[in-house]
């Protein structure tokens, strides 16, 4: 366990609202670190490692990662979350043999994880509630408080067929202590969902969406179609970003249905999370950054008269 004298997932839940920073894969793409289309395998499975030649690495990357996380949460009295997700191995259809491996999987990571020390684990983009049962179980032998996340790529449902908020509903029978979902989904298409979640289940509820603009035709980032009809997922999904102000409204519209830990997923960046924070009424180490447009030479409020001339110009243009 984590040598922290900070208070943990729980108790700070039970005081107020908890604010999660996830969709750290799409910003080191960006940044020219990682290779879309393998993605999240840099970090986490054997298996997708091969693709790119680096399955040697999986368990130095792992602790690597969790002792990065550390160093960074100890400057802002934050949580390090232990993560797994989905595997792509678990099959439905041969659950008995796929379980083993994706059991065999999660212990090994969050076996890694517990040793470098975590606060809690987030097991998160579930395709299937029959693999978050097994993340949960998982979870749960470590003693460890468990949030379980659901992906809504569907509809209505997941996909071994159950709905999602009956499917919150088990996992929290089954002794999750946060249930909710993440990614897939932007604000307007995820909150009538987590609204029904919210009311339906009487544990604490998550909320990560992506912060791209899904509607009601387009329910999910994977749908989004740039203007000339190609798949905008995932690397042509700039048009379709949230900005700040936004990200800062979905975090205050999240309070207000009853939302416990509010964050943001895929797409996710610091200029949002401090945002969200922010709109939330904290303050964050980030805050020192945070804008002062009163001082900008040309927008603030500080310019003499005769330049006011120059700023209409220029603002019309
Ligand atoms: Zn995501």
């Amino acid at each position: 366990m984590r040598n922290t004298t900070s208070k943990g997932i729980l108790e700070r839940l039970q005081e107020g609202i908890v604010q999660g920073a996830e969709g750290y894969v799409f910003e080191l793409e960006r940044r020219g670190y990682i290779k879309a289309g393998p993605y999240v395998p840099e970090v986490v499975h054997r298996e997708k490692l091969k693709d790119v030649g680096r399955e040697n690495d999986l368990e130095r990357m792992n602790r690597q990662a969790v002792q990065l996380a550390n160093e960074v949460a100890r400057e802002g009295d934050a949580l390090v979350a232990g993560n797994i997700c989905n595997t792509w191995a678990y099959d439905p259809n041969n659950a008995m043999e796929t379980s083993r491996v994706v059991r065999a999987m999660y212990e090994e990571q969050l076996t890694w994880a517990v040793e470098e020390g975590i606060d809690f684990v987030i097991s998160e983009t579930n395709d299937y509630l029959g693999e978050a049962m097994i993340a949960l179980e998982v979870i749960k032998q470590l003693g460890l408080p468990a949030m379980v996340t659901l992906a809504s790529v569907q509809p209505h449902t997941t996909r071994d067929g159950y709905d999602y908020v009956e499917a919150c509903q088990r996992l929290a029978d089954a002794g999750a202590d946060i249930v909710g979902l993440n990614c897939d989904r932007g604000p307007e298409t995820m909150l009538p969902l987590i609204e029904k979640i919210r009311s339906t289940v009487s544990c604490y509820v998550a909320a990560q969406p992506v912060p791209f603009k899904t509607d009601a035709l387009h329910l999910t980032f994977e749908s989004l179609r740039t203007s000339d009809g190609q798949q905008a997922f995932p690397l042509a999904l700039e048009p379709f970003l949230y900005n700040r102000f936004e990200m800062a409204e979905f975090a205050r519209r999240a309070r207000s249905i009853g939302v416990n830990y509010i964050g943001i997923c895929c797409g996710g960046a610091p200029h949002y999370v401090r945002a969200m924070a922010e709109a939330l009424g904290k303050t964050v180490p980030a805050s020192k950054y945070s804008p002062a447009m009163e001082l900008h030479p040309m927008l603030g409020a500080h310019v003499e008269d005769k330049d006011q001339r120059f700023i209409a110009d220029w603002k019309s243009q």
